[in-house]
This record gives structure tokens, sequence and C-alpha cells, in this order.
């Protein structure tokens, strides 16, 4: 291989794109199958135009090969299941009565039966359905999606290169099926996994397919010797199969490191690596290991998850390394464009200026196309894009959008002291006590209450213009006095204003801050049809004004007992929007604290005695290897402490996380220094509770008590048994009563009757002490 003809012949590929169609029709499409609406012939037809569409504008982009399979009605985690037959025994017979239905049900459960356990998608927020293994599970090959969407992208005349999850990631991301014996590994299974893989790929063969991509995200994460045995025997054996197509592996969202000299060793034809997030890694990576030779290298060189125009001249520095150290270098996105929005040119309220610094899913698709071009023919050939992007970037860079001096000198100037409280934690908790004056096991709530269709009707109202600002916020009020009103007769201690006035618990703070974008059409899936349209946190961040002050004193005037004031954290800003990447995570974290902690301080100041800093994300922006985590954690840490480290002591800080698996953030939860922190764990029976007191964590928590993800209602015993249970680890000075999480999602008689039966319990348990 020379440098040169590896360069003569880069081409541009993805491996996903946006599914959902321009106006959300996959949404509507399948929402309408599932009311009974749209029927599965015209759900079928939908989707497949909706494929065409997105293959032929990835082709008259200039895409050279456009990835198949990659399309789901739900997910593809799913998909991958239905192709290799692991369905669960409980969804069995719908699957075999209607494979469509039972493809749903096995995404949503039905009345009788439970739906696959949802998670996310590595550090994405993208959720898959975790398959569900055991030592009984058989699988069988079904490759009908698979070879029925490559033969609708061949009959279209394009090159098209199937996308399957691969093996080896499958089954790490797998779960033992409920009810299997422990120790259980869902990697065992491989050698009966390969040979249905073996006959998926002859299949896509037989139909056509010259390339089949196999998706192994999950050799990112730090893996051991078995595993890393598992993948070198899984591409062993698929590369050694007599009729095969050609096969490419990738891997994204982090460096290789050890699994990066096993699939170079493996008989496999291409590897497709991630150079954004592990750029300078890899890059060595690859290097160390002598390169790829007569392998072709797709190079993610394009950042799949942000939406961020791309430094071109970067990327094609990156390339340049590249070539020589393979057989043929292709440019690609790091991952699928599955989670970034479609179209940027499809946003009219953002400036036209700030409008060319993004790019999403077809911008990015422009940039490969215009990457390949410049690899294959020289940067001559694309100079008029070259200068567009340079002016770009450099508009991006010299705005004041992105360089407020005022947010930075700020920055530059916070002291170790300012991410301290004034008094240690002991001191604090006894002057909150003499403040507070509340019982022992203080009863409160995570803080939204339903969202009635009262209030969903006046916003739309007020969306829609047919009603103005004033009459919303009586609807407001209305709500906030309604919820006080319950919270004083139901004897809650510690009480909420509900949040009503607040559609989502970022985006309402990203509208009141300087520096974040809101988008109009900048929807991404985050599960099934569940579509988010995250901020876009473009500049340095600022508060020109009081956020919640004002709903938070509108409730306390309504009652003598304290009103929590409410707040999203800074890592969860960051975790739930699109973050700039033209600094470091741990510098945007620190100007969003620092936006926090004046609206705590005038919070404080307008007589707010609690205030809640939620941090649902702490635990899943985690990164994926071990060894980034600490870096992570401390700036993560510190700019919890800075949000709320200007408070007197008689103030007392909560935070709440909702995740349920805390084990490798105990630490991280103490560093944040909370006075009072509730937690997710009334399905896990208390665990948490355990962890905090194995871990000698010295301050208050409520774990909660009442599982808000369904309608049940906890009866008043099942509450107390609960609460004992915590008080086995947590002394009754230090527990907090509380739901898991907030209650927006809830009706009004469910929440009524399960508060009702949690103070009844706290009441209980309070006499036995
Ligand atoms: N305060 C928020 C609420 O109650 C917390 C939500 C969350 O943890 N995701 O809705
Ligand atoms: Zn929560």
């Amino acid at each position: 291989m020379t440098a040169k003809s590896a360069a003569a012949a880069a081409r541009a590929t993805v491996y996903g794109y946006p599914r959902q169609g321009p106006n959300r029709e996959l949404k509507k499409a399948v929402e309408g199958y599932w009311k009974g609406r749209v029927t599965a012939e015209a759900l079928g037809r939908t989707a497949a135009e909706l494929r065409a569409a997105n293959w032929r504008q990835l082709a008259d982009a200039g895409i050279h090969e456009v990835p198949t399979g990659d399309f789901s009605y739900y997910d593809h985690m799913l998909d991958a299941s239905v192709m290799v037959g692991a369905v669960p025994e409980r969804h069995r017979a719908a699957v075999e009565a209607d494979a469509l239905a039972g493809y749903f049900a096995m995404a949503r459960g039905t009345q009788d039966v439970a739906p696959l356990e949802m998670t996310k998608w590595f550090d994405t927020n993208y959720h898959y359905l975790v398959p569900e293994l055991g030592p009984d599970t058989s699988f069988t090959a079904n490759s009908a999606k698979q070879v029925a969407e490559l033969k609708e992208a061949l009959a279209l005349g394009l090159t098209a290169r199937p996308v399957l999850v691969g093996p080896v990631s499958y089954l790490l991301l797998a779960k033992p099926a409920p009810g299997v014996a422990a120790g259980f590994e869902p990697l065992s299974l491989l050698e009966r996994l390969l040979p249905v893989y073996a006959e998926v790929l002859a299949d896509l063969r037989a139909a056509g397919a010259e390339w089949v991509q196999l998706d192994e995200p999950a050799l990112v994460q730090d893996r051991g010797p078995q595993e890393l045995a598992a993948a070198a025997r899984a591409y062993r054996e698929l590369g050694g199969l007599d009729d095969r197509p050609r096969l490419l592996v990738a891997s994204y969202f982090d460096r290789l490191g050890d699994a990066l000299p096993v699939l170079a060793k493996s008989p496999v034809d291409g590897l497709a690596i991630d150079f954004t997030e592990a750029a300078a890694a890899n890059l060595d990576a690859v290097a160390a290991v002598g390169g790829l030779p007569g392998k072709r290298l797709v190079a993610g060189v394009v950042n799949g998850r942000n939406i961020w125009i791309n430094d071109l001249p970067a990327s094609l520095s990156t390339l340049g390394t590249l070539l020589g150290l393979a057989d043929r270098v292709d440019v690609s996105a790091s991952c699928s464009l599955l989670h970034v929005p479609l179209d940027a040119a499809a946003e009219r309220d953002i400036d036209a200026e700030v409008l060319r610094w993004l790019a999403f899913a077809r911008q990015k698709t422009s940039e490969i196309v215009t990457l390949a071009r410049g690899l294959a023919q020289g940067t001559d050939a694309i100079a008029g894009e070259l200068s567009a992007n340079r002016a770009d970037l450099a508009s991006r860079s010299a705005s004041a959008l992105t360089h407020d001096p005022a947010v930075r000198a700020r920055a530059a100037a916070v002291t170790e002291a300012d991410t301290r409280r004034d008094r240690p934690y002991a001191e604090r908790a006894a002057a909150q006590r003499d403040q507070l004056g509340l019982p022992l096991l203080p009863t409160t709530t995570i803080g939204s209450f339903p969202q009635t269709t009262a209030l969903r009707t006046a916003r739309a109202a007020l969306r829609a213009g047919r009603i103005d600002t004033a009459a919303y916020e009586e609807r407001i009020k209305t709500e906030i006095r309604d919820v006080l009103a319950f919270q004083e007769k139901a004897g809650i201690d510690v009480l909420v204003h509900g949040e009503p006035e607040r559609n989502d618990m970022v985006q309402y703070f990203a509208e009141q801050l300087t520096g974040y974008l809101a988008t109009q059409h900048g929807w991404v899936q985050s599960y099934g049809t569940r579509y988010v349209r995250p901020p876009i946190l473009a500049g340095d961040i600022s508060r020109p004004e009081p956020m919640t002050v004002r709903w938070t004193t509108y409730a306390q005037s309504l009652t003598s007992r304290p009103v929590k004031g409410m707040l999203t954290g800074p890592v969860t800003m960051l975790a739930w929007s699109f973050v700039r990447d033209d600094q470091p995570l741990g510098d945007t974290a620190r100007q969003v604290a620092l936006a926090l902690r004046d609206e705590v301080n005038d919070l404080e100041a307008a007589g707010t005695s609690v205030i809640q800093v939620d941090e649902p994300a702490l635990r899943e922006t985690l990164p994926l290897r071990a060894a980034d985590r600490d870096a992570y954690l401390g700036w993560a840490t510190e700019a919890f402490r800075l949000s709320t480290g200007g408070v007197r002591a008689a103030t007392q800080i909560h935070t709440h996380m909702c995740y349920a698996e805390f084990g490798d953030i105990v630490q991280a939860i103490d560093d944040i220094d909370a006075d009072v922190i509730s937690l997710e764990a009334a399905r896990s029976h208390m665990q948490i509770a355990h962890e905090l007191a194995g871990h000698g964590y010295p301050r208050e928590a409520g774990p909660g008590v009442y599982d808000i993800h369904s309608p049940r209602v906890p009866s008043t015993e099942e509450a107390t048994a609960l609460l004992r249970k915590g008080l086995e680890a947590i002394p009754p000075e230090r527990l907090w009563v509380n739901p898991d999480c907030g209650l927006k999602t809830r009706g009004w008689p469910e929440t009524r009757a399960s508060l009702e039966n949690l103070v009844a319990a706290a009441r209980a348990v309070r006499q036995e002490l």
C-alpha cells in the first residue's frame, strides 16, 4: 500500500442516519399503529419511504456507501435480539402470533407482560432495550429485516453496507434473564451465537452485500483478558468463514485500547475507528501495531454526537497521518448520526452567524464528503469549502457569544474557598436543625407534581397565542396553590411548589441563561418514539436575572412550612444539552455553576432555607474508561460545590439523583458536600442506604420509598417496611422520607394516595423510635 493509492481510493460513508424523518413521520406512524389508526402495511410503507429518502439524500450528497439496517421501528438492539432469535419466553407467543405486535410488546410491554429493560447506550442519551439471556437461550438466525433493507437500497442503484450490532457487544450489553441463577455470563453464549451471525452474513452476501459492518462499541470500555479473548475468537471465526461478505468492525465513543491489537490481528477486512473523542490515543494505537496493512480503515473524524462544524484542516491532518497506515482510508462520522438532529438549515430562529457554526446530520454528511474529496483529490479540490470553514471557525472563536470577558474573568477568579461551605457539615447540620425544627424522619418530595391537563392546555394556548402571559401565569399560580394546599393537608414537612412553570428541567433554565440556544426542530431519539430537543450550550454562560425566585417566594408566601427552592445542577445542565467543544467541559461546568450560585444565593436572600440542586446525570456522565473518571468527578463535584458554596450554614442544601447504581460514585456523592441527598431506591429495596452506610456517608439521606415509575400506590405498610429497612443503615436523625423522583409523569389520584401513605408510614415509624 502507498499513501498515494490509499488517498486516491478515499470514499465517504456513514454508519447510520436519523430515523424519524424531517417531520417525525416515523413517530407519528408508529404511535398511530399502537393506537390502531395506522395499519401494519401503512406503517411499513412510511418506513420504506423514509429509508429511501434518507439513502437518496446521502447518495445525492456524495456518500459512496450508504448504511442499511440502521433503521429501526424502535431500537437497533431490539432488532439485533430479533435477528438472533433471542425473544424472551414471556414474549414468544405474542411474537409468533404477530411479529410486529410482538416486537412492540418486547419494547413496551403489555397489560400482562413486562417489556425488556431499557438502559442508556453508553454515555449517550439514547436508550436501548437490554437483551435478556440465560443458559437455556438458543439462538436462531432471522435475517429478514437486514436482507430486505439491503435489497431496497440496492434496488435504488446504491452501494450499500448493512450495519449490525456485533456479536461481542451484543453479549456484553445483555443481562441475565430474570430468574437465571447468579454467576451466568451472557458472554458464555458466544460459541452458540457465532453460527447465527455466520448465517446472517451468508444471507447478506447472497443478497448482494459486498461489505457488512459489525459494530463493537463495547470494546472501547475497559475489558479484561477473557472479554478480549472472546473478541479475538469471534473475529477469527467470522473472518475465517468461506462464504462471507467483507467485514468492517466498527467502534466508537472512546479509545480501543487493548482491543485494537486484537482486532488488528484478526482476519477481518477493515476497522472503523473513532478519531474524535479519543483521537490521539487511537492514532497512537494504530501506529503502535504497525498500521493496518491489507485492511480498510474507516476514519471517524467528524464528531457524530455533537452539533458543531468540523475543523476541516485538523481532520485532514489526521487523515493524512492515517494514510500509509492502512490499505485504504475512508472518511466517516465517529459514530452513527442517530445522535444528532437532522438538518440545521431547518432552524429559523437561530442567528445566521451562529447557524454557520452548527452541523446536524445533513451538514455532517457534507463535511464527510468534502473531506473524502480533499483526501482523494488534494486540498485544491475543496478550496472553497476550506475557506468557508476557516471563516466559520474564526467567527465562532471571535464571537462575543463564546467569549464574554466578564464571565471569563469571574471564572478565572474562582478560589478554592468559593467551592467550600464556610462551616463543616456537622456544624451546619446543627444550625439547620435549629432553624428548621423538623421532626425525625422528615417528609418531602423531589420537586415536580403532576402536570395537569389544565396546565398543558394553558401552555399550548400560550404557544398558539390564544392566551397571554398573564393568563398563563394565573394558571401557574393556581397549580402552585393546589400543590401547596395538598401538601399542607397531607402533613408533608418540607414543601415544594411543584414546578408547573417548567416543561423540562434543563430547557427551563437554558431558556433563561445567556449562552444557550434553543432549536425548533432539533429532535433526537431518546428511546422508541420519544424524541427530545436538547438545548445547545454554545457560548459563555451568565444569568441575566433570577430564574426561579419569583415562583419559589410566591409558594413560600402561602405557607409557614419551609418551601424548597429547586434548581438543576451544572453537570445535568451539560449532560442533557449539546455542549460547546471549544473548551474543556470542566470550564463550561464552572460557568454554569457560577450562574447557579447566583440563583442559590438569591433564593437564600429571598428567605428560602432549603434549596435542592438536582444532579440526576452525575452518574450517567461518568466516562466509559475508569482511568478518566477521577478527572471527571473532580470538576463535576467542584462545580456542584461552587454552585452551592455561597450560602449560610443554616441554609440546607439538598441534592437528588435517580440512577440506581451508585456504587462507583459514593465517594463523589460525599464530595459534593450537600446536606441532604434523595435517591431512587424503592425498586432496589433500600440497597443504596446500605451502600451509603458502608461508605461511612455522614449526611442526611432520603432513599425513595415510593416508586414513581408506575401508577401503583405503595401501601402504608409497604412504605413502613422500607423505612424500617432504611433505619438498619441510616440512624433516625439522618433519614428522610420521600419518593424516588419527581411526580410530573404521575396522575393526581395515585400521587395523592401515595403521598398520604408515605406520611402515614413516617408517622408510624416515628412512634417506634
Ligand atoms: N426536581 C425534578 C423533578 O422533580 C427532578 C427530576 C429528575 O430527577 N429527573 O421533576
Ligand atoms: Zn430523579
